[in-house]
């Protein structure tokens, strides 16, 4: 079982006062396969040209009356833009359904509180909880990334809002958010794609009742998160991510312009094969989005998230396409869109009948977890990261000998700033060159195989991987992302699969230039206790 979920909670959150009309209430409908289409809010008022036409955009889908919800993105891209929730007002006047997206990259835990009670204020329900896209260029340059919290401390706090978050003084009054999740499942290589498997979990445990997965071109990919999460018992309703695509955007997507999506060379070569063509290719990409669309609905997908710019007259093409295919064309579909990464990992054995997956686990991936080759890898493993395992053991591991001792020096030096002083300077000493230590005071070292997600991690990423990585490098940087490190280094031990469970980690700001190595022994780091407001 997941850590932190009690039996039944998911469908309790899913089933939590179901308007008539709610997203909520179409998903836990089975019976009914729900349409999202995706709006792009812009920069500058609402009252200017391109808000405007993004409101009428959003008028006609409402009074088109198939399209289930309207789901607005906050700040796409990382570029600023028009908060959600002011387009998002006045679609719901028009009794349009609307999920806002909630990012973690523009906003501290307090501004993520405060917006989260002003969506509450303004009768918003439907919210999509994400980490972020790392922050681009806006006013006089870049804006500073936050990444105060994470996808996964976000749900965890809006669940709580729901429960009635409870403070110093008192228990404030409950919301009612319907929490959804993203997850990304395009991943080429084992050490990013089970990760990010392990992190839809945590998410679901820390309270998302539905996950939309990230653009991809693999049906095969799509089969396999949904295999994946039936048989791991992530009872939660998915939502194939389809975008129609254009020529611009697949040559976009191509040079990896937007982390975690991959247009490969094989699919932007028939892109622009289908470009020549004399409608340039239009009908080509609504039938390849309306495929998508079929091929959810055959996998037992909940619905579908349907981007891509897309005008109102396009989506009802779109969605009547996916209607009128026959009841099985889906299966011949989803052997034609997989347009994988060279050498991509499944988690699942292929079925030669399908073209998708089997229900039998990856024969390789089940040869890594044998004792000898843990073993071997155990030997080939770097040697500090051996030392570092070693000295957690003996030294920070509460119960250890070296733990006791470590808390009486540092008790008993808790009130004599001088010596305080010196022993945080040769604690520095120690982590600065091994690390990369930015003297945080509330250290994941150990949660994270000892790599530090505040110097290596870009989005300081505490709780898993982002989605954004590419063939195992950072969306950020050119490095290897932190947590494909982490899982392979975590492979030699058999403790790649129970990497994430763990209580939530929700980094304490205010020991930020205190000893983290006294915040461990005295218990006043996130390892020790978990404060609640
Ligand atoms: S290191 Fe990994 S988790 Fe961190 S920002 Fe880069 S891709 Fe995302």
């Amino acid at each position: 079982m997941v850590v932190g979920v009690e039996p039944g909670e998911v469908a309790a959150s899913s089933a939590q006062t179901a308007r008539p009309g709610s997203l909520r209430a179409h998903l836990v409908e089975p019976t009914t396969f729900v349409r999202i289409v995706e709006l792009v809010t812009t920069r500058g008022p609402l009252a200017a040209a391109n808000a405007a036409r993004v409101v009428a955009l959003g008028t006609d889908l409402a009074r088109m009356g198939t399209v289930h919800a309207l789901s607005i993105t906050d700040n796409a891209g990382g570029h600023p833009g028009l908060a959600p929730e002011s387009l998002g007002a006045r679609l719901r006047a028009q009794g349009q359904e609307v999920m806002v997206h909630l990012s973690c990259k523009d906003l501290n835990r307090n501004g993520l509180e405060s917006r989260a009670w002003a969506l509450a204020a303004a009768g918003f329900e439907n919210v999509l909880c994400l980490s972020g896209d790392y922050p681009g260029s806006g006013y006089r340059g870049q804006g500073a990334p936050v990444f105060d919290f994470d996808a996964i401390a976000l749900l965890e706090l809006l669940r709580e809002m729901n429960r009635g978050l409870r403070t110093a003084a008192s228990t404030l009054p409950p919301t009612s958010f319907f929490l959804g999740a993203a997850v990304s499942p395009f991943k080429r290589y084992e050490r990013e794609l089970m990760p990010q498997y392990f992190k839809l979990a945590r998410k679901i445990a820390a309270g998302a009742a539905f996950a939309i997965s990230q653009i991809g071109f693999d049906a095969r990919k799509f089969d396999e998160l949904r295999r994946y999460t039936t048989l791991m018992g992530l009872d939660v309703p998915l939502i194939a991510n389809v975008c129609r695509l254009s020529v611009p955007m697949a040559r976009y997507f191509h040079r990896g312009a937007v982390p975690g999506v991959v247009v490969t060379d094989e699919l932007l070569a028939l892109v622009e094969r289908q470009a020549a063509s004399p409608d340039k290719g239009k009908r080509f990409f609504h039938e390849l989005a309306a495929r998508q669309v079929a091929i959810a609905r055959g996998l037992g997908y909940r619905g579908a998230y349907l981007g891509g710019h897309l005008k109102p007259d396009e989506v009802e093409t779109i969605f009547a396409m996916a209607d009128a295919f026959g009841r099985d064309d889906w299966r011949s579909f989803a052997g034609e869109i997989q347009f994988a990464q060279p050498g991509e990992f499944y988690y699942f054995a292929p079925d030669d009948a399908t073209g998708l997956n089997s229900n039998e686990i990856n024969r390789d991936y089940l040869a890594d977890r044998t004792p000898e080759a843990r073993r071997a890898r155990r030997a080939r493993a770097p040697l500090a990261y051996r030392l570092n395992r070693s000295v957690h053991d003996r030294v920070f591991a509460e119960g250890s000998v070296g733990f006791r001792l470590g808390r009486r020096l540092y008790e008993r030096i808790d009130n004599a700033p001088s010596a305080r002083r010196w022993l945080h300077v040769a604690e520095q000493a120690v982590k600065i060159p091994l690390f990369g230590c930015r003297d945080c005071g509330d250290c994941s070292l150990p949660e994270i195989a000892y790599l530090c997600p505040e110097s290596q991690c870009p989005k300081n990423q505490r709780n898993g991987p982002c989605g954004g990585s590419h063939a195992g490098l950072c969306e950020v940087s050119d490095r290897e992302c932190i947590w494909a490190r982490a899982y392979e280094r975590l492979k030699a031990y058999g403790e790649a699969e129970t990497m994430l469970d763990r209580p939530i980690v929700v980094r304490n700001g205010g020991l930020r230039g205190t000893s983290a190595w006294a915040n461990c022994f005295l218990g006043r780091d996130h390892q020790s206790k978990r404060e609640n407001s």
